[in-house]
């Protein structure tokens, strides 16, 4: 796919990715062998039909290719932009044995892109109600679909957000470089029109009880809270100003428009030499945010090597363009401070990777060597945990790990009418994982809501 200049467009927020031409997605759309049993639905979590809406492209019925997607996602232009596709739908088409597989992200991507370029738009849909309320708690990945496929089924759907703008980590966690807040608005605009409520600074667990919902006539409550509390390393240091953690980090740019200080009332402070902690998605939003922001080096520090790193193929190669340099195998030890209390620079242990461990990559263990980057910032994006508010609220919920929501494979909780899914679920995941937790959640609801009416001859 077409990107912007590296070096023009590391200092602005604008878009990286350009996305295909009509003619390129029509070319890629002819090398798709229409296979009968086709592995790239098998690698979707929402089951796309990916064949059907490739061969919509294939005729140049782009309209049609959409309305295929949409049967089975309503975040189509987020999903092409932001979905790991290449261990996904991409990851199992038969194409990519030989030579590369089909550009199905880029595909999808066009399509929902060609529909906004063409300035079509949708109005209200009019679905027939059936009386019952829903309440989502979370407006991410997960809570939209499960509000969207509940609203399809005639349910009337309030979604309650804790934070002031709709999207979860679409909008306060992923710069607008990668994916533009135009393109969340638009696609959660579309779900609104199938009559779904959205109510912003919302707190569940605070504002309002998972029990008073229910008192409120909810009939279930679907919970997608996602994993946003950040994860500490736990060495010294890391209370010393300008150590941020990513989440916080981010947040002040991308919802708080920090970048844009003092038009926007939030501050970020701009350093010259910052190190990132991690090798995730995560990490490399934070580092090429921070050279957005005028910084004059930037490090990715990360305690494995570069095949091991958890992040997108595609962030990694864009990040290394914008001139990010790759400190790896290196772990950091120690966060000095000058004499205010202000970063100065970090200590750092030289790794080596020995045994395969639980999560099936080699474990970096310490070399011996020991050495010291001068830096002035350093943010730290080593992962996400749960938030507890929610879930310490809601008498004997069952929980697993660090405060997990235990579900079964439909989302349903230990509690009747409570539902769970997504990152608070799963821990930290994927965009489309979540889109399916709140697909098969969804499913589940109508059926418990549709056999406990029917008990009581509701429906
Ligand atoms: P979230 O997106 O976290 O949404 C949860 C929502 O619930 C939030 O809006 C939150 O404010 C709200 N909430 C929390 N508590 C309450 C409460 N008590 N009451 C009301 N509302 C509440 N995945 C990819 O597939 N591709 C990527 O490129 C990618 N990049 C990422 C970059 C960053 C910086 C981060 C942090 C994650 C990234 N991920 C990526 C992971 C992906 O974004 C998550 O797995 C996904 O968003 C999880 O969706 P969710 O709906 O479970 O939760
Ligand atoms: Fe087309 Fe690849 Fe899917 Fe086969 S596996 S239908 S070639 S995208």
């Amino acid at each position: 796919m077409r990107a912007r200049d590296p070096q023009k467009r590391s200092r602005d927020f604008k878009e990286v990715a350009l996305g295909l031409t009509k003619a390129q997605a029509v070319k890629e759309a002819k090398r798709c062998l229409q296979c009968k049993k086709p592995r790239c639905v098998e690698g979707c979590p929402v089951e796309i039909e990916i064949p059907r809406f490739i061969a919509a492209i294939k005729d140049n019925d782009f309209s049609g290719g959409l309305a295929v997607i949409r049967e089975y996602n309503m975040l189509p232009a987020i999903c092409g932009r932001v979905c790991p596709q290449e261990n996904q739908c991409q990851g199992g088409c038969i194409l990519g044995k030989k030579s590369k597989p089909i550009a199905i992200g880029a595909l999808e991507r066009f399509v929902a892109d060609y529909e906004t370029a063409t300035e079509q738009s949708e109005s209200p849909v009019c679905i027939d109600g059936n009386g019952h309320k829903v309440a989502i708690v979370g407006s991410g990945p997960a809570g939209l679909t499960a509000a969207a496929d509940l609203a399809r089924l005639g349910y009337d759907i309030t979604i309650f957000e804790a934070l002031h703008e709709p999207g979860g980590v679409l909008t306060y966690g992923i710069p607008e470089f990668r994916l533009p807040k135009k393109i969340i608005h638009r696609e959660i605009e579309r779900i609104k029109n199938l009559g779904v409520k959205i109510l912003l600074n919302w707190v569940i667990g605070r504002t309002q009880t998972v029990d008073e919902l229910f008192q409120e006539g909810f009939k279930a409550i679907f919970i997608g809270v996602g994993a946003g509390s950040p994860k500490y390393m736990n060495i010294p240091g890391e209370n010393l100003n300008n150590v941020y953690f990513a989440s916080e980090f981010l947040t002040r740019v991308n919802l708080m428009k920090a970048n844009q200080f003092p038009a926007y009332d939030t501050p970020v402070k701009k350093s010259k030499r910052v190190a990132v902690i991690g090798g995730g998605n995560v990490a490399m939003d934070s580092a090429r945010t921070a050279m957005r922001l005028g910084a004059e080096k930037v490090y990715i520090v990360y305690r494995r090597t570069e095949d091991e790193m958890p992040c997108r193929l595609e962030e990694v190669e864009h990040a290394k363009e914008e001139a990010i340099e790759l400190l790896l195998l290196v772990n950091p030890k120690e966060i000095i401070g000058d004499e205010r209390g202000y970063v100065k620079a970090i200590r750092c242990d030289k790794m080596v990777l020995c045994e395969t461990d639980e999560s099936g990559r080699r474990k970096p263990n310490c070399s011996g060597e020991e050495f010291t980057i001068e830096v002035d910032q350093v943010i730290m994006a080593i992962g996400q945990t749960s938030n507890p508010v929610l879930v310490k609220s809601v008498k004997g919920l069952d929980l697993w790990g660090a405060g997990y929501i235990t579900t079964d494979c439909d989302g349903r909780t230990n509690i009747p009418g409570i539902f769970a899914g997504g990152d608070i679920s799963t821990g930290a995941a994927t965009i489309i994982s979540a889109m399916g937790a709140g697909k098969r959640a969804a499913r589940a609801i109508d059926a418990y809501i549709k056999e406990t009416a029917s008990l009581t001859s509701q429906f």
